[in-house]
């Protein structure tokens, strides 16, 4: 099959959070069982450039309509770890991706409606005909859309689409204005079964235009799929995911298994698995070295992630103390846009600076992320929702065990310790369910106690994790068998 990937991030060039890791495991798979994958990102000014491999001109010159002009864009090639990536690039005094970061502009429904229309129009310029089209998170949610409408009628007439929410927390909500933008006609969108919100008069939905124009719409873990239809975590999007039901699944996320492993991992010192995992205990030291942290006979725990109110900071910062009072040493690692968060974070970490057994890194940093899940014993994700969380996985692939909030992709991957009625082998960390301090309190406890009282317990609790797999094998496999079910035949 030949798949196009449309997306606004792919790590490691474009990465924001687990977004990208998706795009770039999903694609690696896709690859390996034989389907031709190909990923197309905006131009970024911020990316990685050091990550491509030969980047060059793919497509001189072709120009993409948008309101009453035409925005002249060039597009180039390059092997991100031997993915075939395309990247548009606009000359416009809109300056769309040239802005230092990803995200948080005010013009961001305006930046990616260009760039849906750019990909569609490099596509139809260089004669691309995908089998699928698979479009991620509202960034992408006018891809289907102008598919269906106008360039169907053109070229473009096999794709079908496959469309993945990754987060409904953020649904890309405009004006009709950016319709018109794109070359579509408001008056016929603005309608409840089409692109209009489901709650505010007026304001057009990127996110259910997606959803509603696609052939597949996926999100990525069963639970939260359930959560999303039924529950208020739906953020308006529940009544659309019920009439639309039966094109909808939750096919729960991988981790690419070439970048994280710790027995292959070249950003930790040392390494070792599930069958030997001693030598995780010597990077614990060597992450103690590399943070001036004491070396005492104390758990790590750790905190790798996004400072975003979703990530229950609250109980983030709760953690922090919680394990300094009772025994343990802390590291967490993450950022925050929301200046109001960064400073909170950034006053606490002014006040732990002479703690020897705290460290706070406020910073996005990929390479320390890695000693960090190899170093520490426990993960903390208090998350108030978590679609999927890679966080977690990622550190039961490193024998660290995740301490959790029982929602969304959490509670598909985590089983108590104590309280599951899975069989021993499958346990594999702690989990909770109130999102207050108690809550948290009752995991967190059960697992620092197990540390100190139940070592041989936790360690196997610990090994459990590194034995399950939550590559994409499996999720691949769903991938593909969805592509199946909608291709063009
Ligand atoms: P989300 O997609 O909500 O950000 P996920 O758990 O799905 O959360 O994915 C987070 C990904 O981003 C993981 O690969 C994690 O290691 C990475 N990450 C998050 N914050 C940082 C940071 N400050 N430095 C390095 N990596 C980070």
């Amino acid at each position: 099959m030949y798949v196009v990937m449309v997306t606004p991030e792919c790590a490691p060039v474009a990465k924001v959070g687990g977004l990208g890791d998706v795009v770039q495991g999903l694609s690696y798979e896709l690859t390996i069982r034989g389907n031709a994958v190909e990923v197309i990102l905006p131009k970024y000014d911020c990316m990685r450039y050091d990550r491509i491999a030969g980047l060059s001109k793919a497509c001189d010159s072709f120009w993409v309509p948008f309101y009453d002009q035409a925005i002249h864009c060039d597009a180039y090639a390059g092997l991100v770890d031997g993915l075939q990536c395309f990247f548009i690039e606009p000359h416009s005094h809109h300056n769309f991706f040239n802005r230092g970061i990803f995200y948080g502009h005010r013009d961001d429904p305006e930046r990616y409606a260009f760039f849906c229309k750019a990909a569609l129009e490099f596509m139809l310029k260089t004669g691309r005909h995908p089998d699928i089209l698979h479009c991620h998170d509202w960034q992408t949610g006018l891809v289907p859309l102008l598919l269906f409408e106008s360039y169907k009628l053109r070229d473009l007439s096999h794709p079908r689409v496959c469309f993945t929410l990754h987060n409904v927390g953020h649904q890309g909500h405009t004006g009709e204005h950016i319709l018109r933008q794109v070359g579509l006609n408001p008056a016929l969108f603005m309608r409840p079964d089409r692109a209009l919100d489901d709650h505010t008069p007026g304001i057009v939905n990127l996110m259910k235009t997606g959803i509603v124009f696609s052939n597949f719409v996926t999100t990525v873990s069963p639970r939260y799929a359930q959560e999303i239809r039924t529950t208020t975590l739906g953020h308006g999007l529940q009544r659309i995911l019920q009439v639309h039901g039966a094109k909808f699944a939750g096919v729960l996320n991988g981790i690419d298994y070439n970048t994280w492993n710790p027995e292959i991992d070249g950003g930790i010192p040392f390494h070792y698995s599930a069958d030997e995992p001693e030598n995780k205990y010597r990077n614990k030291e060597a992450l103690r070295r590399r943070l001036l942290l004491r070396q005492e006979f104390k758990p790590m725990i750790a905190v790798v992630g996004r400072l975003d109110r979703q990530k229950g900071i609250e109980l983030v910062r709760h953690a922090i103390f919680y394990a300094l009072t009772h025994g343990c040493q802390f590291v967490l690692l993450g950022t925050s846009p929301d200046a109001r968060i960064s400073h909170e974070f950034w006053q606490l970490k002014h006040e732990l600076n002479d703690n020897p057994d705290c460290h706070l890194e406020l910073a996005y940093n990929e390479e320390l992320s890695h000693l960090i899940y190899a170093g520490a014993e426990m993960i903390v994700i208090p998350s108030i929702y978590e679609p999927c969380g890679l966080t977690q996985m990622i550190g039961m692939k490193y024998g660290t065990v995740p301490v959790v909030r029982n929602t969304g992709g959490l509670a598909d991957t985590v089983f108590d310790a104590d309280y599951t009625p899975r069989p021993y082998h499958e346990r594999n960390g702690f989990v909770f369910n109130d999102y207050n301090y108690t809550g948290l309190e009752s995991a967190l406890n059960r697992a620092v106690h197990m540390w100190y009282n139940a070592p041989q317990y936790f360690r196997e609790l610990a090994v459990n994790g590194m034995r399950t797999d939550y590559s994409w094998n499996r999720p691949g496999r769903d991938y593909l068998n969805i592509y199946e079910a909608i291709r063009e035949k």
